[in-house]
Parts: C-alpha cells; structure tokens; sequence
C-alpha cells in the first residue's frame, strides 16, 4: 500500500494467517453458541474489518450491533476515560452476547464495557479480540476467544488505523518512521 510521507510498513501478522485464524474460531463459536441467540457487538471503528469476517465465518442465524467508545481520541495512550459514543440499537434480554474487539492493550476499554454490558440483560457476554497486547494489560479482562498475541508494538491494518488512516490495510503492520 501507498504509505503517508516517512512512514513505512512492516507486517506483523499476515491477511493469510489472519483468514486461517479467523475461519479457526468461526468454527468454535459455531460449535460454543449452537441453539443460542447469538448477537456480536463489535466496538467502532476498530473493529470493523473483523467483525466483517468473522461473522461470516460463523454458520448461525446471528445479530451483528455496534458500539462506538472513546478512549484514545487522536492520541496512542489510553487515557483510562471511557465514554459511551454511540450506543446499541436493540435490547440484550434473552441473548447470547459475544463483544468483538480489535485489539486490548491495557484492558481499561474492555473492563468498562464488559461490566457495562453484563449488566443489560444478556444471558452471558464473553469476549473475542483478534489482537492480544498481553504484556500491557493493566486491568484483567477474560478474552475467550483471541486471535493473536503480539509485542508492545502499535499496530495499524485490518480496521486499526493511526489518525484514521490504514485502517484499509489487509495484513496488520508495524508502522516505520523514517
Ligand atoms: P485499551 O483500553 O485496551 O488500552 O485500548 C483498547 C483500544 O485502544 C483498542 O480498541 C484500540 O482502539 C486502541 N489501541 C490499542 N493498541 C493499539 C494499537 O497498537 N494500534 C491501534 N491502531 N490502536 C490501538
């Protein structure tokens, strides 16, 4: 891909290994949530590309809703402050939720909607992030379903953007200064 003036690309997990991967745990939510009213919640804008993929990687009659939180804003730290954006358009009782996630760093993100969610009526809510920054984590946060563990590296690609751009990479990249 054409690259922002000083920045170069480096692939850090490839569209094949994340296609294998992502078709790996269709398969098991497939099996997990047979017979469940099964609605994947995907946080914008992250997210995305994966929930795009993964849903049709999953053989159930699902629901697919969205939330968009703030945390970053333009910056690359977390600031430990979640606000709510945007919020889902259907009610959870009686269902199966399953939060789909780009990537957890320190986990504050996710600890705030996992509690947020478990508390809207929803028969269970577990988690599946394609990307696992484990060695940054700061508040402990039950991923049921992980794609790929990675270093304390920022990455961009497959719906992860830095300032908005990249997000339309297919592999997941290191982003180079030059
Ligand atoms: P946490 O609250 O776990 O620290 O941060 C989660 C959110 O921070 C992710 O959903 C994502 O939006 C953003 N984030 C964390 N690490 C990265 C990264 O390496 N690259 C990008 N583009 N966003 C990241």
């Amino acid at each position: 891909m054409r690259t922002a003036a000083g920045e170069r690309l480096e692939v850090l997990v490839s569209s094949h290994d994340i296609k294998t991967r992502v078709e790996q745990l269709g398969k098991r939510i497939t099996a997990d949530y047979d017979g469940k009213d099964l609605v994947l919640i995907g946080i914008l804008k992250g997210s995305f590309v994966f929930i795009a993929d993964l849903a049709r990687a999953i053989d159930l009659p699902l629901a697919v809703d969205f939330m968009a939180v703030s945390s970053y804003g333009m910056s690359t730290q977390s600031s430990g402050v979640v606000r709510i954006v945007k919020d889902l358009d259907h009610s959870l009782d009686g269902k199966h939720v399953l939060v789909v996630e780009d990537i957890v760093d320190t986990g504050l993100t996710l600890n705030y909607i996992y509690g947020h969610l478990k508390s809207r009526g929803a028969m269970s809510v577990k988690i599946c992030s394609l990307l696992d920054k484990v060695s940054r984590r700061q508040v402990a946060v039950p991923i049921h379903y992980k794609g790929f563990e990675i270093p304390d590296e920022f990455v961009v690609g497959y719906g992860l953007d830095v300032e908005e751009r990249y997000r339309n990479l297919p592999d997941v990249c290191r982003v180079i200064k030059s």
